[in-house]
């Protein structure tokens, strides 16, 4: 297997974490439809140009990327530097460029050109609009190049924690902004390293939608501004470092902060996405193109595939949630699941499976078995291409992949996020 989680630091070499950190990587079968990300590698490289338009400049990037968003791309403006950052399959492509003329850092916007023809668009505000530039200004080291995403140099940037919720006995919700001049999101399929300030505290956690609303998803996808919300689902455990350290920072409610005091209990350090690019394992990018998503979550395994729902849905795949959990009350966004799929009936279909389940529960119960799986799980036919995607605690994962070989899948058709 291959791993997207590679530690670059004695803080987390020694993770084992309950979630998600490899992406199996099966032997390709020939004569089957390939749903390798290899198969689709961006053959040009990136490149970039830049017009001004009365106080605007667009700087467009063309990822030559069928499958970027402006999920995919990390902005930052300081001093009057700009740094950019887009993830193009399990590459990174920067721009560094201090500017000819001042612009306004916390006033940007990034956004996606029709289609998907892989551009970008990051328009700037200059601060003397009238003036016109007659460059974009001094490239610096490492502009316009590519590196691979596991070479990428791990950047903290700070961030403030603005909401936490309890969703269940131990796991919290927490919402986290970027500064004024940072947009930072987080792909589908990717997480970022979040650590404690000046500590050696760090883990990867998986970021979650806002919420679980196709269309604020998607739209949100379509334009993006700096100062944006991460969110994230812990699980915190009574003797996890990590976890309860993320428990104890104290939530910001002052407007405009600027994230460099030292002293502040809500800031937290996240890092630029890493990972690796399931998206078209999943919704699409293969041909024939897949028509049901089936997806294995038990507890904060949930974490990587809710984007993939909610991506799915958007494409017109069905999906199919298998989520295990103890009791009821352990099933976080137990409500908004079960009222996305009664919004998306023939899209979305969400079975609960419970391993310790009070009397009065009348849905599945147990855990993983080929009884469960064999009754539930798509079959590939002449009119259905099967996908699945399992995440959860390493046993749970295991005992998922055995099954899914034993009912005939083969290794294309599923892939697994495992610790
Ligand atoms: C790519 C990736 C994404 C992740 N995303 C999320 C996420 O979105 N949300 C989230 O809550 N976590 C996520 N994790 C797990 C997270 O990184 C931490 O490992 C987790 O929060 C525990 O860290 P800790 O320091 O609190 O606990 P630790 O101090 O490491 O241990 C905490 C507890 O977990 C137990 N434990 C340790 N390893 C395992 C294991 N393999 N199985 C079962 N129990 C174990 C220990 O006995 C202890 O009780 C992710 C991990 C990876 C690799």
């Amino acid at each position: 297997s291959t791993s997207i989680c590679k530690p670059k630091d004695n803080s987390v070499a020694n993770d084992t974490s309950p979630v998600a950190t490899t992406l199996t990587a099966v032997p390709k079968l020939p004569s089957l439809p390939t749903y390798s990300p290899l198969q689709e590698r961006v053959q040009r490289p990136a490149s970039y140009d830049w017009h001004q338009s009365g106080g605007i400049v667009c700087i467009a990037v063309y990822t030559r990327w069928q499958h970027v968003t402006t999920r995919h791309c990390t902005v930052a403006i300081v001093n009057n530097v700009l740094s950019v950052d887009i993830i193009i399959q399990d590459q990174s492509y920067r721009l560094a460029l201090e500017l000819a003329k001042k612009v306004v850092s916390d006033n940007f916007k990034v956004s996606m050109g029709s289609g998907r023809s892989g551009k970008l668009t990051i328009e700037l505000r200059k601060v003397e609009e009238a003036v016109r530039w007659s460059n974009i200004g001094r490239t610096l080291p490492g502009n316009d190049t590519t590196q691979l995403l596991d070479d990428r140099e791990r950047v903290y940037h700070r961030c403030h924690l603005v909401g936490k919720e309890s969703l269940t006995r131990d796991i919290l919700l927490l919402t986290l902004r970027c500064p004024p001049h940072l947009y930072l999101p987080v792909p589908t399929g990717y997480h970022n390293y979040l650590r404690i300030p000046d500590s050696i505290l760090c883990k990867p956690y998986t970021a979650v939608p806002a919420s679980l609303d196709v269309h604020a998803f998607t739209t949100q996808q379509a334009a993006a501004a700096p100062g944006n919300l991460l969110h994230y689902l812990i699980k915190v455990y009574e003797d996890g470092a990590m976890s309860s350290a993320l428990d104890e920072l104290s939530v910001c409610e002052e407007e405009g902060l600027t994230a460099d005091a030292e002293e502040d209990s809500s800031l937290v350090e996240v890092t630029l996405a890493e990972g690796e690019h399931v998206n078209s394992l999943i919704s699409g990018g293969c041909d024939p193109p897949v028509t049901d998503v089936a997806l294995l979550a038990a507890g904060t395994g949930i974490t990587p595939m809710l984007s993939v729902m909610l991506d799915a849905i958007a494409d017109n795949r069905r999906v199919l949630l298998l989520f295990f959990n103890k009791t009821e009350e352990d099933i976080p966004w137990r409500v908004e699941l079960d009222a996305l799929s009664a919004k998306h009936p023939p899209l979305l279909q969400v079975q609960h499976v419970l391993s310790a389940a009070s009397a009065a529960w009348r849905g599945k119960t147990g855990r993983v078995t080929l009884q469960l799986l064999d009754e539930l799980l798509p079959v590939a036919d002449g009119h259905k291409n099967v996908s699945l995607a399992v995440c959860g605690p390493r046993g749970f994962t295991d005992t998922a992949l055995k099954l899914f070989d034993e009912l005939s899948y083969v290794g294309e058709e599923y892939h697994a996020f495992v610790g």
